[in-house]
């Protein structure tokens, strides 16, 4: 229903085809530009979706590669620290000279890139044999985690310091591996310890291209900042466990996300990953501007071309479409002018031919009835002498207008025919309606009241001929022609000012009706 409204609203509004073509360019061309437009944005949509989805890979990828480099080298570091308390557990190590044990027990570990110390305390925190010299280095690390966490729990396993700076373990600060080492009977007896320096983890990110604002961290399991890159030694062992961020890599273990920072308030897309049986999280952190900037920079050449081609193509159809307006208003207005007689407005002699032709086509189908008027001014040249050329032209205008006046039905047509000549064709009227119709006319030009000394009427007047199709006459267009030119003929012998029907009407009304008219009107 609804659409019928609508429909029946837009034919309203569109009432002719010219101007639903017209519109159809215009709103088409929009249409078409919207749908370019739309395409355009759904693929630059797209490729922004992918630059997100290939960061998220690449980050996912760093920190998979950075999980498999320190799972592998602290389970070495761990099996270095197995070796040495297993060796330590063999009497034959210990009754070694010292520089023959320190090769028993620290193999070639201690010349690890990275490994700043393996030492072994005693129960008190001293260093008891040190991969470095025969001779330990004097220090004591009573209050270390690493020290206290051994001491006072017998099954701490493998502990993982958080970054710690002792001058023994060299100037950049390290993380301490380290183990119990127990007395037959269970006792505490020390500590073996190796110190990594943080430099294996800034050099497991150097060289890593992460954007302006983007950054790579290994937070310990505390939330304790262990390393990042870009490098900052501020940061190192700072704690960030109470931030948003933090508390998510807890929650998930591994995946990722999209935060704003609190500190810079970047936004960024947060890759995480927790390291199995180690207790550290990686994190790979991208700035969205750093990830989209090559797409901004395309999506705004290829969408500000795009825009600007659409409102081209738009602009484009609109001035087409008002070119073709005017070319169609001047076609239909030089149509008219084709169709029009110049003087008096009326149809031309032409169009009633293609009138005339139409109707008796219609009533020959139709078996219908229509009748034909000639009206000619009498004694127009007598005017024209008189009055001179301008008036008879005035003259002509009034009684065309007069003519024009006195036919109302929508199939009515009148037409200049020629000089002071006029016709009428009247659809769907027999003899005797065209005779009142004709009468009407003549009366009404007799009511004009133009002046004409050269009249015997003493002013302007006409007569008309009125000749009637019917099936039964079977005439043809000419044949109605000369029909009505006849009836005027003898309108104007009648004595002018007259209506005269033609002689086949004049039969067909017989006793009923006179051949002529001169109405009560005519003066
Ligand atoms: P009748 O009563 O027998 O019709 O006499 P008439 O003088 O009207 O007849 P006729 O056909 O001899 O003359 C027609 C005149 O109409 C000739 C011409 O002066 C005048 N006429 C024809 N066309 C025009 C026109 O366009 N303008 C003017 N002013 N006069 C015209
Ligand atoms: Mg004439
Ligand atoms: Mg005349």
């Amino acid at each position: 229903m609804k659409t019928n409204e609508w429909f029946i609203r837009l034919r309203e509004r569109f009432k002719d085809k010219q101007s639903i073509a017209l519109h159809g360019i215009v709103y088409g061309a929009a249409l078409l530009a919207i749908v370019m437009v739309g395409l355009c944005a759904l693929v630059l949509y797209q490729s922004r979706q992918d630059a997100l989805e290939r960061t998220r890979e690449t980050s996912r990828n760093v920190a998979l590669i950075a999980e498999r480099d320190i799972v592998r080298n602290f389970e070495l570091y761990d099996l270095s620290l197995q070796a040495i308390i297993e060796g330590l557990r063999q009497p034959a190590v210990g009754a070694l000279p010292a520089h023959l044990r320190r090769d028993v027990l620290f193999d070639r570990a201690a010349t690890a890139k990275f490994l700043e110390a393996l030492l072994v305390l005693d129960a008190s925190g001293n260093v008891v044999i040190d991969s470095v010299s025969d001779v330990p280095r004097w220090a004591n690390f009573a209050s270390a985690a690493f020290f206290t966490a051994q001491r006072d729990r017998r099954d701490a396993g493998l502990f993982i310091s958080d970054p710690v700076r002792f001058v023994l373990l060299g100037p950049t600060p390290s993380i301490v591996l380290s183990r119990r080492i127990s007395r037959p009977d269970g006792s505490f007896a020390g500590i073996a310890m190796i110190a990594v320096s943080l430099d294996y983890f800034r050099n497991l990110f150097a060289g890593l291209s992460l954007g302006a604002r983007g950054s790579a961290s290994v937070i310990g399991g505390n939330g304790v900042m262990v390393m990042r890159q870009p490098f900052d030694e501020r940061i190192i062992g700072r704690d960030i466990s109470k931030a948003s961020t933090f508390r998510r890599f807890v929650a998930d273990k591994e995946g990722d996300f999209s935060d704003t920072a609190s500190i810079d308030h970047v936004r960024r897309l947060y890759t995480f990953k927790t390291l199995p049986h180690l207790p550290f999280i990686v994190m790979v952190a991208v700035a969205e501007q750093d990830i989209y900037a090559a797409w901004r920079r395309r999506a705004l050449t290829i969408g500000s071309l795009m825009a600007a081609l659409g409102v081209a193509f738009v602009a484009l159809s609109a001035v087409l479409g008002r070119q073709l307006r005017r070319r169609m208003r001047a076609e239909s207005e030089l149509q008219l002018l084709a169709r029009t007689d110049g003087l008096t407005g009326l149809n031309n002699r032409r169009t009633f031919g293609e009138v005339l032709d139409l109707e008796w086509r219609r009533a020959r189908r139709a078996r219908g009835v229509f009748s034909l008027l000639f009206v000619d001014i009498d004694r127009f040249k007598a005017y024209n002498d008189t009055y001179g050329h301008q008036a008879g032209d005035e003259a002509l205008a009034a009684v065309a207008k007069c003519i024009g006046d006195s036919i109302r039905r929508p199939g009515d047509t009148a037409a200049r025919y020629g000089g002071e000549e006029f016709v009428v064709v009247l659809p769907n009227t027999h003899a005797a309606g065209a005779s009142f119709i004709a009468e009407k006319i003549r009366a009404a030009i007799c009511d004009l009241s133009l002046r004409h000394a050269g009249s015997e009427f003493g002013c302007v007047t006409a007569s008309i001929g009125s000749a009637s199709w019917d099936p039964e006459s079977g005439m043809d267009v000419s044949e109605m022609i000369q029909d009505a030119d006849r009836a005027l003929y003898r309108a104007k012998a009648m004595g002018r000012n007259v209506v005269a029907l033609s002689s086949r009407c004049a039969e067909a009304q017989g006793d009923e009706g006179p051949a002529f008219v001169r109405g009560a009107l005519a003066r």
